[in-house]
């Protein structure tokens, strides 16, 4: 057989191992049982995590798991596996979707693409081929420093040694304290600022450009932002922006737009199909995607979490395919795909965070910055940081250039991320006393950095106590937050409390809704009181901010329906108070959204960009399934009956009576109303009328498709 290296440089089409990779195999990536690897973005880090895969595939016979932090980068990964092995016989498998699905057929698959949330969700479920699996690589490690994906992934890692005990491979970026990391997994460590493409990164001030390695670059005006794009085109390559707000990401794009537009001008029509893409994205185009349109037609884009997935993609392969020039990014971009530009322009080194307007920390820029310098095709890449005084340039010197990425550190200790992850292991049986539960903590990476285990003690009994009190776990009461110390008495879940953790959502989330649910089985509600129950919820945060104009319609609303709420308003000068407003303005977001308002009065209604909508429907959806199959265990029979008629309707953004034609394929809201209006209200209306009428309402195509699903 091929060995593993031979097989890994053949598929990839590369000659040799670069240092990063001969470093890794030198000091016994294939034979140590756990292995960290900290060196920049593009040093080739993948490659290795595939010489390790196929060790373990081919060789061992055993799984490897891979796990991502973002959905966008499984797919990524995904394909890239799958085109270069799928066809040396090992199959390669993508989870990231429904936390409710155990996805058994994964049983089947070598390697398997996996987000940490969802290899969490399939950990609390019980999965029967855990033991079958000989490596898992932990892809960003550094991202364990993230309060929102870090512990998940830590806990996921530590079920895995302490349960499975398959090998670990951790790849991250560049930080400073990897041995750390490298300690609390056992592993072996390597450390590389090799680059295939040599980074030059630099300050500017005015109109010049000072870099380390050392070179000057001098612009032609002072106006930095447009003389960089200027000298960019010149050189014929491409720049992506950073910018820290969306709406400064949209306007310097535009804005942009007059600087490009005279250097596209043969590939106008090209970029004009692209642009349109972007229009049909949507149900109907939105300001934001007009305003797209036209940067796109000029040869720029924006690219934010505001942008629907479609559009993003379709912004994503047209600067790959050097057809767009310049990129304006918020930095949620250096985190998720991977978009190399020859130069990189971090105009916002500082954006809003908890104590107002914060340095973005050195290893994030690190990250943006790394983004320079196409590895196929340049030589170099130039990342440049703007300043707009002479004692800020120096500041960022000392602070970006020279200085050195922070410390990554647990974010494990605290109680909204205890509470879930407690309920998970004692839930899924992995611990059954609470000696068992400081056991597996002890064994975290939050205690091999803080040492100090009393706090952590006192958190967990703290959480432990609030888990009984929301009925989800069953256990002796009392004895432990003020001994201190953890007893022997055992830990059980209630079926509650392991449906809560299998569906993935906070327990005090699932507490709250669940008394809401008992409160509109015994009194009643409408539509409003169920999309109210799930949308004051944690998982629905941030709320949509209600200003002072919403105020008078918000009262309005209350006044109208504040009986089939099944809460009633906190008093005004509670801290509650605010959440139970935004609540209410986020619950009638959806309530006008299965009122069949159109996607463009929504957004302009509610202030949200299409890309949000999209992410508020997914979490409902979630939210409403989720009391779904808790009503179902509590026996609320009405409501559940209730939530899952609005469950629909939110899937399909209709109200009842179109339900029937919006299950057929090829008809969304818009066509079904269309439909009904014209007198077609049922399936049984569309079996009858003659194909020819259908026709002169649907078009030939649509006509057919549809009579052939009703006949
Ligand atoms: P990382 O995971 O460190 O961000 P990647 O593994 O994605 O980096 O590698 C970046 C690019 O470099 C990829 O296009 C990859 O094919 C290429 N590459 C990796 N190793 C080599 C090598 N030894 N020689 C040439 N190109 C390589």
């Amino acid at each position: 057989m091929q060995n593993p290296v031979d097989i890994v440089l053949e598929k990839s089409g590369i000659r040799e191992l670069n240092p990063v990779q001969k470093l890794a195999l030198e000091n016994g990536l294939l034979d140590k049982k756990a292995f960290v690897v900290s060196a920049p973005t593009a040093s080739g880090k993948t490659l290795i995590a595939e010489i390790a895969m196929l060790k373990t595939v081919l060789e061992e016979r055993k799984k490897a798991v891979y796990i991502v932090p973002l959905r966008a980068l499984a797919n990524e990964k995904y394909e890239e596996f799958k085109e270069k092995y799928g066809s040396f016989g090992i199959k390669i498998g993508i989870s990231i979707g429904d936390y409710d699905q155990t996805d058994p057929w994964l049983a089947n698959y070598d390697i398997i693409v996996v987000t940490s949330e969802k290899l969490d969700s399939l950990l609390r479920h019980g999965i029967t081929w855990a033991h079958r699996i000989g490596l898992i690589i932990a892809d960003e490690v550094h991202l364990i420093d993230s309060p929102e994906r870090g512990p998940t992934l830590e806990v996921v890692l530590t079920r895995f040694k302490k349960s499975y005990n398959p090998k670990i491979l951790a790849l991250s970026a560049t930080i400073n304290n990897y041995k750390e990391l490298a300690e609390w997994l056992d592993a072996e460590a390597v450390e590389s600022d090799y680059r295939p493409v040599k980074l030059y990164r630099g300050v500017c001030l005015g109109n010049m450009v000072s870099f380390y390695p050392e070179r000057f670059v001098k612009l032609d005006s002072d106006e930095p932002v447009k003389a960089l794009v200027e000298d960019t085109l010149k050189k014929g390559k491409q720049v992506l922006f950073f910018i820290s707000t969306r709406r400064n990401a949209e306007s310097l794009a535009e804005k942009l737009g007059n600087v490009v537009r005279e250097h596209v001008r043969k590939e106008k029509k090209e970029l004009e199909k692209t642009g349109k893409q972007v229009l049909q994205a949507l149900e109907k185009p939105t300001r934001q995607c007009e305003k797209l349109f036209h940067c796109i037609c000029n040869g720029t884009a924006f690219h934010h979490a505001g942008l629907i997935n479609e559009q993003r993609k379709i912004v994503e392969s047209a600067f790959k395919d050097g057809k767009i020039k310049v990129i304006v990014a918020t930095p949620t971009l250096a985190a998720g795909i991977n978009l190399p530009a020859w130069r990189v322009v971090i105009r916002d080194t500082k954006r809003f965070g908890g104590f107002g307007m914060d340095y973005i920390p050195v290893l994030e820029i690190h990250q943006m910055m790394g983004r320079a310098g196409r590895p196929k095709y340049d030589k170099e890449g130039e990342a440049i940081l703007i300043a707009k005084t002479e004692k800020e340039a120096e500041f960022l010197w000392e602070n970006y250039i020279e200085g050195e990425p922070e410390r990554v550190s647990s974010k494990l200790g605290v109680e909204p991320v205890l509470r879930t992850h407690v309920l998970a292991l004692i839930a899924s049986e992995t611990i059954r006393t609470k000696q068992e539960l400081m056991e597996f903590f002890s064994e975290t990476f939050y205690a091999y950095q803080f040492r100090n285990l009393a706090e952590l003690e006192r958190t967990i009994g703290k959480v432990i106590e609030l888990l009984k009190g929301f009925g989800f776990v069953k256990g002796e009461t009392g004895e432990f937050v003020s001994a201190g110390s953890l007893g022997n008495s055992e830990l059980v879940a209630t079926k509650t409390g392991k449906r809560v953790s299998e569906l993935y959502i906070d327990p005090l989330t699932a507490n709250t809704l669940i008394k809401r649910m008992k409160r509109i089985e015994e009194e009643g509600s409408n539509d409003i009181g169920i999309l109210y129950s799930v949308s004051n919820t944690i998982e629905m945060f941030p709320l949509l901010p209600v200003r002072k104009s919403d105020i008078e319609k918000i009262n309005e609303l209350l006044n109208k329906y504040e009986d089939f709420l099944p809460e009633k308003p906190p008093n005004p000068w509670d801290i509650e108070y605010e959440d139970y407003l935004k609540g209410i303005k986020t619950a009638f977001l959806f309530k006008e959204w299965i009122e069949e308002a159109s996607e463009e009065e929504i957004l302009e209604r509610f202030g949200v960009t299409p890309g949000e909508l999209r992410t508020r429907l997914m979490n409902i959806d979630w939210l409403l399934y989720s009391g779904y199959e808790l009503g179902l265990l509590l026996n609320l029979r009405k409501t559940i009956r209730e939530m899952k008629k609005i469950r629909i309707r939110v899937k399909y953004g209709v109200k009842e009576e179109l339900l029937p034609l919006v299950r057929l394929r090829g008809i969304g809201r818009v066509r079904a109303r269309m439909l009904y209006n014209n007198g077609i209200t049922s399936i049984e209306k569309l079996r009858k009328i003659p194909l020819e009428s259908l026709e002169k309402l649907t078009g030939k195509a649509l006509a057919k498709q549809i009579k052939e699903q009703v006949e």
